[in-house]
């Protein structure tokens, strides 16, 4: 097993695709090669200041390395904001297998990566993302300890999804209330793009809510399957972005809101649990900002998955999940005021906030 080390300071090559610095200030990143089992993974360790690096890994069929190491350099240090934010103990990191989770996941390509993890001794701690389940994780938990989001049945906290989206939820509902001046959703228009393991149950909250919900996804079974569940309209307009609503909620991949989208959107509101959604942050933070939309950031309102897969380090019940997950509401009012009253985009208040922790930890004064 061999772990080939890139120095952050080569990797500014890197970022043909969305031209921000998304390599810069990771502590270490880990190229992971294995060919017995075909494993092709990268593990980006942002920031541990806080602790111990914690993300989820992701199996996606990238079209080549530097495309899946852009996006883990890009996940991992939104880890590194998330953590913060919430409040956790925790660094920013991230893993990506490149591969087809469907076809190309095994027992032994699992194995092969937790091996990996564990030879970073702690330093990062892997969970699910997407391609991933908490079966998946079991099998890496059985070679190394440094892996959270484990079955219930095995002692673990499972599917984190479902408390994801609820931090969704109240999220959205922050930017409701922000926004509209009332966090009842009942009546509003809602677009979710992307309708897995967290965009489901945020339909489901969503009518039970009263909203009026329309959904798409690239999976045109799901899509049918979703609506006829949950009573929700399918999305069949040419696009997406134009579409007559209030909320936008981005639940697939990230990079949506980018140069080809932004103009588009009709929406006063975006709140979702993708990753990334802003292609280039501070371009299209402040061109949403201009647009008078407001934009929940993804990083705050998604990090129910997280809270939860946390609570298995540090013994959160249920309760205290829960309690931390609704907190996202206060914490996405205070950002949406820090922004106004600032004249900075909702992207950098919270960015601002959850630096400030870092800073204040480095620097002792976090006590
Ligand atoms: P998932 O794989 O279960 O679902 C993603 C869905 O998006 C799938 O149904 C897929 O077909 C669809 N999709 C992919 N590309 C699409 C496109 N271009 N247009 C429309 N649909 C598309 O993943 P998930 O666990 O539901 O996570 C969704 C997003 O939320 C991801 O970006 C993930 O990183 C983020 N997230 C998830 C969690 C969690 O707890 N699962 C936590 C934080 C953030």
């Amino acid at each position: 097993m061999t772990a080939d080390l890139l120095k952050a300071s080569e990797l500014h090559k890197v970022d043909p695709v969305f031209g921000q610095v998304s390599f810069d200030g990771h502590e270490q990143v880990v190229f992971c090669n294995d060919k017995d089992t075909g494993l092709k993974a990268i593990i980006g360790i942002h920031n541990t200041v806080l602790g111990p690096a914690l993300g989820g890994t992701r199996m996606w069929n990238y079209t080549n390395e530097w495309e899946a190491l852009n996006d883990v350099l890009r996940l991992s240090r939104g880890m590194s904001f998330k953590n913060s934010l919430s409040g956790l103990n925790l660094g920013g990191g991230k893993a990506v297998i490149i591969g087809d989770a469907k076809t190309q996941k095994t027992p032994e390509l699992m194995t092969k990566f937790g091996q990996f993890v564990d030879s970073l001794s702690g330093k990062y701690i892997t969970a699910e993302d997407v391609g991933m389940e908490t079966k998946d994780m079991d099998i890496v938990r059985e070679v190394t300890k440094h892996v959270a989001g484990i079955s219930v049945e095995k002692g673990g906290s499972g599917n984190p999804s479902p408390v994801t989206a609820y931090g969704v939820f109240v999220g959205m509902k922050a930017a409701a209330k922000y926004k509209f001046g009332s966090d009842n959703l009942e009546g509003k228009k809602v677009l979710v793009q992307g309708i897995g393991h967290v965009g489901e149950v945020l339909v489901q909250h969503l009518t039970e809510s009263g909203a009026i919900v329309t959904v798409t996804d690239i999976n045109d079974e799901r899509v049918h399957q979703i609506g006829a569940k949950y009573g929700a309209k399918i999305f069949t307009g040419a696009d997406l972005y134009s579409a007559d609503v209030d909320i936008y909620a981005p639940c697939a991949l990230g990079a949506t809101i980018n140069d080809n989208t932004i103009h588009n959107i009709k929406a006063s509101i975006i709140a979702g649990a993708a990753n990334n959604q802003l292609a280039n942050e501070a371009v299209h933070g402040k061109i949403l900002k201009e647009k008078g939309i407001l934009y929940a950031p993804d990083f705050l309102i998604n990090a129910g998955g997280v809270i939860n897969v946390y609570s298995e380090l540090v013994n959160w019940s249920r309760e205290q999940v829960m309690q931390k997950t609704e907190n996202i509401y206060n914490t996405a009012l205070e950002i949406f005021k820090f922004a106004d009253d600032n004249n900075i985009t909702t992207h950098q208040a919270a960015f601002s906030m959850a630096q400030k922790r870092i800073d204040d930890t480095k620097n002792g004064l976090n006590k």
